[in-house]
């Protein structure tokens, strides 16, 4: 399993103790473990391979032949090249601009208008702005009515949108209204379809025209594993995102998503969601992840 690749790579070693000197085969072997484990935790191929070349790079250095303890040698280099893959650093929301105006894209049902609301008690109660929640997506009209419900429990102030409005006006209404009644930071709750759309891309870049977002956040279901990865990058050639956040990283999700999606975008992880409660989202912190990951 994924999350004990710890013991899968201290196992190998274990197997190998007594020996005098470890081989470059030895190192192959362990190698392998890491190799099943990123592909069993739904890491695209190619990620992997380009993983692995990285650690055995290091691995047949120096570095683990000599070690006395080639185990936590090898553990120590995969949990390194993990945080450097997820991004090294925590990377801060961009919140410049008056309004600052944060855009949230992606496929339906991947978490959007919750995680529009979760951001903006996060931004008020820890950032200490006062958000603006602004529903745009009027294809699913629950989504609107959604939207008003959360943000009227949170008492956080939306845009009185509806289905019968155009988005990119919506949009643009929302944010004059915002720097009217002196919101600090948008959020635009765009809309989704079950697939890559044409039409629906077209109105996002639209948006994004309109509103000069600082911030285009790509939500992904963690839970979707590969097919997270490709609408991710469909969305940042066509939008050039700025950031992803994965949501339900609660389930059984083994957080090889995080991984691929980070290196197939060049774009940072920024968020997680971790549960359907409105306080559920964090920041996002590399070294966090590579632990969870290596168990
Ligand atoms: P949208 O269509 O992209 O706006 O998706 P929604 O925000 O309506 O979310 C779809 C479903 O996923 C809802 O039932 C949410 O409660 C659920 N959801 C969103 N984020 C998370 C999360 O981080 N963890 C869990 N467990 N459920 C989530």
């Amino acid at each position: 399993m994924f999350d004990s690749l710890t013991d899968r790579l201290e196992d190998v070693f274990r197997k190998i103790r007594g020996q005098a000197r470890l081989t470059e085969e030895n190192v192959q072997t362990a190698l392998r473990e890491v190799r099943l484990a990123l592909l069993e935790a739904d890491v695209n191929f190619k990620v992997v391979k380009d993983f692995v070349e990285r650690v055995r790079e290091r691995a047949v250095g120096q570095d683990v032949l000599k070690s006395l303890n080639p185990g936590q040698q090898v553990v120590k280099i995969v949990h390194e090249e993990l945080i450097e893959i997820l991004g090294g650093q925590a990377t801060d929301l961009d919140l410049s601009g008056s309004p600052a105006v944060i855009m949230v894209v992606g496929l339906q049902g991947s978490g959007k208008t919750t995680t529009c609301a979760k951001l903006a008690l996060k931004l008020r109660r820890e950032f200490k702005r006062k958000p603006y929640l602004v529903p745009a997506d009027v294809y699913r009209p629950a989504a609107i009515d959604q939207l008003h419900k959360l943000a009227s429990q949170l008492d956080i102030e939306a845009y009185p949108s509806t289905p019968d409005q155009n988005p990119v006006d919506i949009c643009a209404a929302a944010l004059a209204e915002a720097k009217r009644t002196g919101h600090d930071v948008v959020l635009l709750d765009t809309a989704g379809r079950l697939h890559i759309d044409e039409a629906l891309m077209d109105e996002l870049a639209a948006i994004k025209a309109g509103c000069a977002p600082g911030e285009i956040l790509f939500v992904a279901d963690a839970m979707t594993g590969q097919d997270a990865v490709t609408v991710a990058a469909a969305f940042n050639e066509r939008l050039d995102i700025t950031g992803v956040v994965l949501t339900k990283m609660d389930g059984d999700a083994r957080g090889g998503a995080a991984l691929s999606v980070r290196q197939v975008t060049g774009k940072p992880i920024k968020l997680v969601g971790t549960g359907e409660k409105v306080s559920d989202l964090e920041l996002f912190y590399p070294d966090r992840a590579a632990s969870r990951i290596l168990g």
